[in-house]
């Protein structure tokens, strides 16, 4: 009775640990593809394998102080080495994979001086297995989580090889030491059932704030929402070849001198007073126009319905009136002026990328004949 309450324990305490494991593991990543930084990388690497060893040696002492001492049976090893194992397969780590092989050599290392050959020599070809088998698994992580079967041998060879090194201490039968094997690879799989829940759970968390539709800067329509939103618009418009459908992009000149003059906060503020009053002066002007900020000081507007000379009398009907209204910061009038590309969708474009390249095409050509212009098929013009 007492040990079925240990175990079930035990099992929410490996359970709690694998979740929390999990979780740091996949924000690690995240920080570590948002920083790119070499520096990052080692930190987070340590953390994560002290957070490791951390929680195994909280597995010990939960051992010892359930089973009043002891801490040889089988069910704590197979608790450490699902907590192993299980780490190797969600970090990416180098950390982790010196953890592992290891780990046999800070458990059992201390009877290597006892002078048992025999132990000592199926020690050592053990720890050099571990490392074999560490490695492979740690490089091969993505190939054997798709193989259900590979996957499953990987865990048999690794449980196999923990048992050959304590075998010689605990003198098991060939009958326990399968029993046990099986224990573990089903441990395993329940482990890697709550780790798949865990990290789908998470990465829909993860997506969703990625994904929510509206800039924080300026308030307007983010860069996810232009992918999902061009290409909804795309199949829709390249269905009906009447109905036109035309991408403006304008890009702020000289952006980086405002930053660079009057700092950052200036910047922003650039940021923000372009996005809302051309959001504001095309809401005004038309409700086909959808504002979005690519990325930047880039901004696309999609106008649909719209031939690309309706879009460019709008544009330079905005563009006028927001000359008009210079921004003040700090008491310094700021001149912000910006280039435009404007295309129609043609029957030959294969899809909203094709489109968008030809504005991004036509912007740069604006940038390159002096800036402050508008192209629009392949010519450009002057405002005013
Ligand atoms: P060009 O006329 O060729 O477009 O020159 P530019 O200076 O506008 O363009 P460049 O691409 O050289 O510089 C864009 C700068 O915008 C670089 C980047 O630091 C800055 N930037 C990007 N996003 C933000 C932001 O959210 N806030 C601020 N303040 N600056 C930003
Ligand atoms: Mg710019
Ligand atoms: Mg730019």
């Amino acid at each position: 009775m007492d040990t079925n309450i240990n175990a079930i324990i035990i099992g929410l305490i490996t359970i709690g640990l694998v979740t929390i494991l999990t979780v740091m593991s996949y924000s690690f990543e995240d920080i570590s593809r948002r920083k790119k930084k070499r520096s990052y990388d080692i930190v987070l690497g340590l953390t994560e394998g002290a957070v490791v060893v951390i929680s195994m040696i909280l597995v010990q002492h939960i051992f010892k102080s359930l089973n009043a001492g002891s801490s040889a049976n089988w069910f704590y090893a197979t608790t450490q080495m699902t907590l192993l194992l299980y780490s190797l397969y969600t970090m990416k780590n180098a950390v982790i994979e010196f953890v592992n092989i290891i780990a046999p050599l800070y458990i059992f290392g201390h009877h290597l001086f006892e002078g048992n050959l025999s132990f000592n020599i199926i020690f050592v070809l053990a720890l050099i297995a571990m490392a074999i088998t560490v490695s492979y698994i740690a490089h091969n992580k993505n190939n054997l989580l798709n193989d259900e079967w590979k996957y499953m041998a990987l865990q048999i060879i690794y449980g196999g090889i923990w048992w050959l090194i304590i075998w010689p201490l605990y003198r098991f039968t060939l009958l326990e030491a399968v029993y046990i094997l099986i224990g573990f690879v089903i441990y395993m799989a329940l482990i890697r059932y709550v780790a798949r829940w865990v990290r789908d759970s998470f990465n829909n968390y993860n997506d969703m704030s990625e994904k929510v539709n509206y800039d924080e800067l300026t308030g307007v329509r983010n860069r996810a929402n232009f992918d999902d939103v061009s290409a909804e618009v795309y199949k829709v418009y390249s269905r009906d070849k009447d109905v036109p459908l035309t991408m403006a992009m304008f890009d702020i000149d000289h952006f980086k001198q405002f930053n660079d003059n009057y700092g950052h906060m200036a910047g922003d503020k650039v940021l923000h007073h372009v996005a809302s009053d051309f959001e504001r002066q095309l809401f005004k002007k038309t409700t086909r126009g959808q504002l979005f900020r690519y990325g930047g000081e880039e901004f696309v507007i999609i106008f649909r319905g719209l031939t690309d000379q309706d879009a460019v009398g709008i544009i330079k009907e905005i563009q006028t009136e927001f000359i008009s209204q210079p921004l003040e910061y700090n008491g310094n009038e700021l001149s912000i002026r910006i280039s435009f590309g404007v295309s129609q969708l043609q029957p030959s474009d294969r899809n909203i990328d094709d489109l968008f390249k030809r504005v991004d095409h036509y912007l740069y050509e604006s940038k390159e004949s002096g800036r402050d212009r508008i192209t629009v098929e392949d010519e450009t013009f002057t405002f005013g």
